[in-house]
């Protein structure tokens, strides 16, 4: 076995919430100096800044997963990870036909910048990517799965779009095999509180969307096996298998 620093949920210039300054290239090296092994790139609704994000972190000898939040028809904000932008890609693809599109107002929510590794903007989201998709819990998490990834809540340690803030306890269904805290210290005080959680593997994601929020020491750490890249390891970790 062998510890991994993680931090697997982080937000792009893609994000109309995340700073035009997020390139996922510095994304990559701001985790790199932190001394994070494995790093997601997240952006709400889209994963389209993912082959930036590899391109640069195969550079700086970060080892990335490719994921997007996205938006449940509940509203509530769930990871989706896969192992390379290509099955990203195919997952946004699905996830575009059941998005509602809204132009988006950069002028209140911000920009939506696709660019390459090299900073350099080489498109743009014409439709705002944070509101609601048409996918339930149940329906986001069954095509994320049968897409090869893998999927479980946000940030439910959160009022705003995190799953017991929303429901008011953690569902039976889906069968989450993991939920995500912002914070690791309040995992103690939410397994007390809601049962499902106390069986329930926990991960940790930053939910970055500025350079200064991107912890300068990285925070979180597992034990995961010794094959394959410490990134491989961490999805078959999340996998359970
Ligand atoms: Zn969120
Ligand atoms: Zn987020």
């Amino acid at each position: 076995m062998r510890k991994v620093f993680v931090d697997l949920h982080n937000h792009s210039c893609l994000s109309p919430c995340g700073e035009d300054d997020m390139m996922p290239a510095l994304v990559a090296g701001l985790h790199k100096l932190a001394g994070v092994d494995v790093a997601a790139l997240t952006d709400h609704n889209t994963t389209r800044n993912c082959p930036a994000f590899f391109e640069a972190a195969g550079a700086y000898g970060l080892s990335p997963l490719a994921g997007m939040e996205l938006t449940t028809a509940e509203d509530i904000h769930v990871i989706c990870l896969f192992l390379t932008p290509e099955e990203a890609a195919a997952f946004e693809e699905e996830v575009y036909k059941r998005r509602v599109l809204i132009p988006n107002r950069v002028d209140i929510f911000g920009n939506q910048f696709i660019v390459d590794a090299n900073d350099c903007v080489i498109g743009e989201e014409p439709y705002y990517l944070v509101n609601a998709t048409t996918l339930t819990l149940e329906e986001a998490y069954d095509l994320a799965t049968r897409m090869g990834g893998v999927c479980y809540p946000a940030h439910i340690d959160r009022p705003a779009n995190g799953l017991i803030a929303v429901l008011g306890d953690f569902p039976e269904h889906p069968k989450y095999r993991f939920a995500e805290f912002n914070d690791p210290a309040n995992i103690p005080a939410y397994r007390e509180k809601y049962s499902r959680l106390r069986d329930m593997k926990v991960i940790y994601g930053s939910d970055a969307h500025r350079p200064d929020a991107v912890p300068t020491d990285a925070v979180f750490s597992i034990e995961v096996e010794e094959d394959g890249t410490p990134a491989e390891a961490v999805f078959r970790y999340l996998k359970g298998g």
